[in-house]
């Protein structure tokens, strides 16, 4: 398993930093990029750059083919029945905020909307100011001491007055790995009314996603956390659930036709697409898919997943350290905390022996606030990494806690 080398892909990993090869741990705030990704953006700039739809030359055939191939790809890679509910975005957050204005339109005080303690920031604050806005109530279901969602009040606090629901597949703090199924499940039976958003900015790359199985209303990734380019997203939609949602932007490509007295919008996917698109992040999206596609994803994955276990059971070992989350089921991420030692100040050490992993709160306070702690260390692998970056990681740690 150890000789698949996917990176000798990634042309950002082979540098030094701080005088060591580069071991990169921060792979839950963002992924490098495979060459492919980058070639496919330089070429769209070089040699088919022209604005999308509507033109008669051939570098704007080109350029939307571009486009929409990527948007069919995606469609592919997660299951949507057809390319027209795949909304492209700006990014996980903006996925939410689009949802969440959208549905905050006809809230009134009263509805309820539920989130979990688990959420990154992205998918917590748009809801709380959903609530705001409409009066609605916010619902909020605990995690337990282990950094899993407290299933039985997120059950509880489900009601006929719940409209949304939202929560996130993999939380990027932990690396749980929610039951997203059961939750479903659980929302369909007590509160039928609500619409379910997944935040999958988490899964995306190391989950197989099908979302017509799945079948939640909706379904938000940021492109950049799967290889892909910064500043691009998805919003993936039931044609039922986003044919139902007013527009969140307004302005060109969004409408079908304007005159003084009346506005009609234009159909799915362009309906939420107003203004220029980022057609380089989508066929920077489309590109990092094509390369997913040809890996060996599952054998990848696998190994991941026998990183961060081995991770896990090291670090538990090191005196002095101590775990954050011991969920069941996780994807991708250690979290922990040095006794003694303020968590920046680990960061600060191991970057000093070429190791890059992420400190503080992770965009998620009251996940951290419930847990009892201010912040972590964390560290979050992805395909690309294999034994010598965990071993870098270990050897890295066991120095930094004689420093500390
Ligand atoms: C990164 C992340 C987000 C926010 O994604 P952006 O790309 O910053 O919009 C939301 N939720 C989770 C779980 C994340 O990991």
């Amino acid at each position: 398993m150890t000789d698949i080398d996917i990176r000798g892909d990634f042309p950002l990993l082979a540098q030094s930093v701080n005088g060591q090869p580069l071991v990169y741990l921060d792979n839950a705030a963002t992924t490098q990029k495979p060459r492919s990704v980058l070639d496919a953006m330089r070429h769209y700039y070089e040699f088919d750059n022209a604005n999308v739809h509507r033109a008669a030359h051939a570098l704007a055939a080109r350029a939307t083919d571009a486009m929409e191939s990527a948007r069919a790809a995606v469609a592919t890679f997660i299951g949507a029945p057809a390319p027209e509910q795949v909304i492209f975005t700006r990014g996980t957050t903006e996925s939410v905020n689009l949802v969440a204005s959208s549905l905050a339109q006809g809230l009134v005080p009263g509805d309820e909307i539920l989130v979990t303690a688990m959420e990154h920031h992205s998918n917590f604050v748009p809801w709380f100011e959903a609530c705001r806005r409409s009066g609605a109530v916010l619902q909020t279901a605990g995690v337990t001491a282990t950094g899993e969602i407290d299933l039985r009040d997120f059950t509880a606090r489900l009601s006929p007055r719940t409209r949304v629901v939202a929560f996130a597949h993999v939380s990027n703090a932990l690396g749980t790995l929610n039951p997203v199924e059961e939750m479903l499940a659980l929302v369909r039976q007590q509160a039928p009314a609500a619409k379910v958003l997944i935040d999958g900015a988490q899964a995306a790359l190391h989950v197989p996603l099908d979302v017509r199985a799945l079948d939640a209303d909706f379904y938000a990734f940021s492109a950049h956390k799967m290889f892909g380019p910064t500043g691009m997203g998805v919003l993936y939609g039931r044609r039922d659930a986003l044919e139902a949602l007013p527009p969140y932007q307004f302005g060109g490509e969004m409408i079908e036709a304007v005159s003084l007295e009346a506005v009609t919008y234009n159909r799915l996917p362009y309906r939420f697409e107003a203004g220029t698109p980022n057609i380089a992040g989508a066929i920077g999206l489309g590109a990092a898919v094509d390369y997913l596609n040809t890996i060996p994803r599952d054998t990848l994955v696998r190994r991941e997943a026998s990183l961060v276990s081995d991770a896990m059971r090291a670090l538990a070992d090191m005196p002095g350290v101590r775990l954050v989350g011991t969920p069941k089921q996780r994807v991708g991420v250690v979290s922990f905390l040095v006794e003694g030692g303020h968590a920046h100040d680990v960061g600060t050490l191991l970057d000093q022996q070429g190791v890059a992993v992420r400190t503080g709160h992770h965009c998620t306070m009251p996940l951290m606030h419930a847990l009892g702690v201010n912040g972590t260390v964390r560290a979050s692998f992805s395909l690309y990494n294999d034994a010598s970056d965990l071993e870098r990681l270990l050897r890295a740690m066991h120095k930094t806690l004689t420093f500390l």
